[in-house]
């Protein structure tokens, strides 16, 4: 397939918007994605002409919908390639899917002495929601340390691990650095010591294949509007043999074994019902799959062509720049770039750049640690998406230029 840019740009409505009377060039992928018009038609359709709660009623809405929404785990284990459908789990995005693995695991697997390891570059969401199990008394950590470049020291990974690692939690791709981790070897070295891994894919899934089958890992999450799909729907992959033994955390209708429900005791469904409890998203769920369809028709194998053609540039141009100060240059990067204008605040720059429609992340990125690794207190993020163009790369450049005249 041939990769027309044009063509893909006019699916995203809000690409051919202004902002303070600038083209707009959204540059804030990472934070979250743009959606095309068939996500936004496919939500009015369902309010439109099918809106009804799922599983629970035998009129024609209800079965429409229920249908649609298992189709679309289908989808979804279509497009990660998990054995089973079962095994897709879905949640409110991947802060959603780790809590409710940590509070799932932190009821019997994981002790409050056991320690899960981690990595320098983790996203708050992988830190965190370890931190609050155990009544706030949280799950030890260890921390798998980066180089200078932002690559993760892959060779101590065997020195943290002891008899109480009861996970490995890594993210696949630095939402802030942009590094691509090695998280097949990392599974493999865990699955000699028998210790399951959990891969956080919010930043990955949008740019590259994901095969959970293939990478072997124990868990997988991402969130739906990382890729082009709604807000507030996201997934938790997990290997039958786990998602079956661990138990559910949130109890409420729909999770529940029926006619098995008593004041004394309850009897839990079968996956993958047994972690859904309520009312879920039912709507965010079919339009996700809706985008994941929209992805693979585009074909992912072409974006992530496309979109390291778009790195290699903005990489190139970006680092003529001089006083530009890229943060994380490791040799497997996705299409995040990281910098500083010298001793220019972030926030200044941003603000600065939105004044020319350019719409970059400024701040932590919700990755302190690691902030404090490199020193400094915040960077100014311009992440990609394949809607991005050259063209837009070479404004964010003179954009930049512009931000030095200001101050030097
Ligand atoms: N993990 C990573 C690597 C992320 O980049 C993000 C969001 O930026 C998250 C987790 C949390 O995702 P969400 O806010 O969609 O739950």
């Amino acid at each position: 397939m041939t990769f027309d840019i044009k063509k893909i740009r006019a699916d995203f409505p809000i690409l051919s918007r202004e902002v303070n009377k600038k083209p707009l060039i959204y540059l804030d992928n990472g934070a979250t994605t743009q959606k095309p018009q068939v996500v936004i038609d496919k939500i009015v359709d369902i309010y439109t002409n099918y809106n009804s709660n799922i599983h629970r009623g035998v009129h024609y809405l209800s079965s429409y919908t229920s249908e649609a929404y298992e189709n679309s785990r289908k989808t979804v284990q279509s497009f990660i390639n998990a054995k089973y459908s079962h095994e897709v789990i879905f949640t409110s995005g991947t802060t959603g899917s780790i809590n409710t693995l940590a509070d799932s695991l932190c009821q019997d697997y994981i002790k409050p002495d056991d320690e899960v390891i981690i990595s320098e570059l983790e996203h708050h969401a992988n830190i965190v929601s370890w931190q609050v199990q155990f009544g706030g008394k949280g799950v030890k950590l260890k921390v798998l340390p980066i180089n200078d470049a932002g690559e993760l020291l892959i060779e101590k990974l065997p020195e943290l691990i002891s008899e109480k690692t009861k996970l490995i939690s890594i993210t696949q791709v630095s939402n802030t650095l942009g590094t691509v981790n090695p998280v097949k070897e990392i599974i493999k070295i865990a699955h000699q010591y028998n210790i399951p891994v959990l891969i956080d894919g919010a930043q990955a899934v949008q740019h590259t294949k994901v095969d959970v089958q293939d990478l072997d890992c124990d868990f997988y999450v991402f969130s739906g509007h990382k890729i082009y799909a709604p807000t507030g729907i996201g997934v938790l992959y997990g290997k039958e043999k786990w998602l079956d033994k661990l138990p559910p955390c949130q109890g409420g209708g729909d999770m529940i074994l029926s006619g098995s429900v008593s004041f004394e005791k309850t009897l839990y469904q079968r996956l993958p019902f047994k972690f859904e409890a309520g009312t879920t998203n039912y709507v965010g769920a079919i339009a996700m799959a809706t985008a994941l369809e929209y992805v693979q028709g585009i074909g992912i194998e072409n974006i992530e062509n496309y979109e390291k053609q778009l790195l290699e540039y903005a990489n190139k141009k970006l680092s003529s720049i001089s006083e530009l100060i890229i943060y994380g240059n490791a040799k497997n990067k996705a299409c995040v770039i990281s910098f500083l204008i010298d001793t220019v605040h972030h926030y200044d720059t941003g603000m600065i750049l939105d004044k020319l429609g350019i719409a970059v992340r400024t701040g932590t990125h919700c990755t302190e640690p690691l902030m404090k690794r490199l020193r400094i207190d915040g960077t100014v993020r311009a992440s990609m998406a394949f809607y991005n163009t050259f063209e837009e790369i070479d404004v964010l450049c003179s954009g930049i230029e512009r931000v030095k005249t200001m101050f030097f």
